[in-house]
């Protein structure tokens, strides 16, 4: 007897009955739940609520991927997201596989007022992407990109990796300012902006956004752009998940030589204030082309250094005469620039920030990298191997746009200093998260703002990092989720 056939006799009929949510007939995997009649919600004011469970079955058949409640085999697996340190347990977790599973999940939680997270690639530092006993939209696997080679145009699923994107343009030749670790989702990763290693030629990623598919609070899929519906498009270019859930991005890709001038100078940190003083004066006058900024941080051999990487978007004879001050600078330790595939350096890093690892981050955009910003960042250094400051280079293309020609406001930033610590031992959590308090505490009077993406403290702060464009968003936030469904983000109050 076929499968089909076999789900519709009287027996399977039973055993279907019996399990408590769903069956495990044709797509979709078998649910487990732990109630008989219902399961403990909660909801977006905190509120204790009934789930029944004839709805969540519903909500199963209506959708083509499955919904996954405590005690599925996927739960324990599908609940874990980047950073160890969030251990939620969500009351279900709808895995979509389409724009319409997503719009089934949103209709579900509003009509219920259920809390609900939004999952893309999981990364989100605060962990804002799981809940304790909501629902998670979860979109990590609704990862197809498909490239549109005439128009160079990246049709990329809202839940697809940096790494999904990267492959699948660079194949054709193309590519995109994309973040420097692959396994970051490209959903949370544009919605707040999104820098990379080719921004100051091409600007941020929202700058190379065309449009956008995205499911609001009212259960209605729409494609929005600089024609269609283009207040909603301005607030997805900055203003993170809080208006609905992107299930593509259509993405603007450049040529490209994916052989790339590129690679690490590292010094021992002892040669700090010689690299900075230098890189201070310097980094004001970098061509379009080079991407270059310091990190202190703890090599597995070397110990403590600074170290600067380097990533030429040209030709690499002008890289090469562009780069040689720098290289003149001190004693390296390592001097390891040359042509290499571009994903060389867009993994390089993946395996350092694997999933699990319990991680803080903070961040500080910093208008001008000054000498007194040198001195600051030398006094404050901390010597402690789960602690290093990368820094994200901008200008460039990034300040071709306006404060409010996106609704990411910091385009007149020169860098972008990142402090993280990372740790795998949960007794070290405090000391972890308070040494990346404290670096950032000793430079923040540098900053002009913060990055929301890479910022564990963000939600106390909204209204004034927005700035000018904050009485906007809030106007659009209450054209398009009055209810704040989505408030699990930074959130910005509806008008
Ligand atoms: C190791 C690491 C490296 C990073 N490197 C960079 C970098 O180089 N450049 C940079 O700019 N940032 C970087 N980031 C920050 C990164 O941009 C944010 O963490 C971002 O939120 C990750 O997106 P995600 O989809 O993986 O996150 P998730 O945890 O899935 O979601 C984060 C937030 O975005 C929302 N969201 C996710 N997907 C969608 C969607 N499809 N539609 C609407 N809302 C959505 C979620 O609801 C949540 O509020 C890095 C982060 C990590 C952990």
């Amino acid at each position: 007897m076929d499968r089909r056939k076999f789900c519709k006799t009287t027996l399977a009929a039973s055993i279907a009955a019996s399990m408590p949510v769903l069956t495990a007939c044709g797509k979709k995997a078998p649910v487990a739940t732990v109630a008989d009649t219902s399961i403990k919600g909660v909801s977006l004011d905190g509120a204790e609520i009934e789930l029944e469970k004839a709805a969540i079955r519903e909500l199963g058949d209506a959708m083509s991927g499955p919904v996954i409640l405590s005690g599925h085999p996927d739960y324990e697996g599908s609940r874990k997201i980047w950073n160890g340190m969030h251990d939620k347990r969500p009351a279900l977790i709808a895995r979509c596989l389409s724009s319409e599973d997503v719009a089934h999940a949103v209709n579900f939680a509003r009509d219920r007022g259920l809390l609900t997270a939004v999952r893309g690639g999981g990364h989100s530092w605060p962990g804002k992407s799981i809940c304790d006993d909501g629902i998670v939209v979860d979109l990590s696997h609704m990862t197809n990109v498909e490239i549109d080679v005439d128009n160079k145009i990246a049709m990329t699923a809202g839940g697809a990796l940096l790494g999904h994107l990267d492959d699948a343009a660079l194949a054709q030749g193309l590519v995109t300012t994309a973040g420097v670790v692959s396994h970051t989702g490209v959903g949370g990763y544009t919605t707040g902006g999104g820098f990379g290693r080719l921004n100051r030629k091409y600007g941020l990623t929202i700058d190379n956004l065309l449009g956008a598919e995205i499911v609001t609070a009212d259960g209605q899929v729409r494609y929005v752009s600089a024609e269609q519906e283009p207040d909603l498009f301005w607030a997805i270019r900055g203003g993170g998940g809080n208006f609905g859930a992107v299930t593509r991005f259509d993405f603007q890709l450049h040529d490209f030589d994916r052989d790339i001038y590129s690679g690490m100078i590292v010094w021992p940190v002892e040669q700090a204030r010689e690299v900075l003083e230098f890189y201070a004066d310097w980094q004001g006058g970098l061509s379009r082309e080079l991407y270059t900024g310091p990190a202190m941080i703890t090599h597995p051999e070397l110990g403590h250094v600074i170290a600067m990487e380097v990533v030429y978007n040209g030709d690499p004879a002008q890289g090469e005469k562009e780069i040689a001050p720098l290289r003149a600078i001190g004693k390296p330790a390592v001097d390891a620039i040359m042509v290499q595939d571009y994903k060389v350096m867009q993994t390089q890093e993946d395996a350092m920030l694997a999933h699990g690892i319990r991680s803080y981050a903070k961040n500080a955009m910093i208008g001008e990298f000054s000498q007194a910003l040198v001195d600051d960042l030398v006094d404050s250094y901390i010597a402690d191997p789960r602690a290093g400051i990368f820094t994200h280079t901008c200008g460039g293309a990034v300040a071709d746009y306006g404060a409010t020609d996106t609704s990411f406001p910091h385009r007149d930033t020169q860098t972008m200093i990142v402090f993280f610590t990372g740790w795998m031992d949960p007794a070290e959590d405090d000391v972890g998260k308070q040494m990346c308090r404290d670096w950032h505490a000793a430079l923040e009077r540098h900053s002009i703002g913060y990055y929301d993406n890479i910022e564990q403290d963000g939600d106390t702060r909204v209204a004034r990092n927005f700035g000018p464009n904050y009485p906007r968003l809030r106007e659009i936030k209450a054209a398009y989720d009055p209810g704040n469904q989505f408030r699990l983000n930074s959130n910005i109050e509806p008008a």
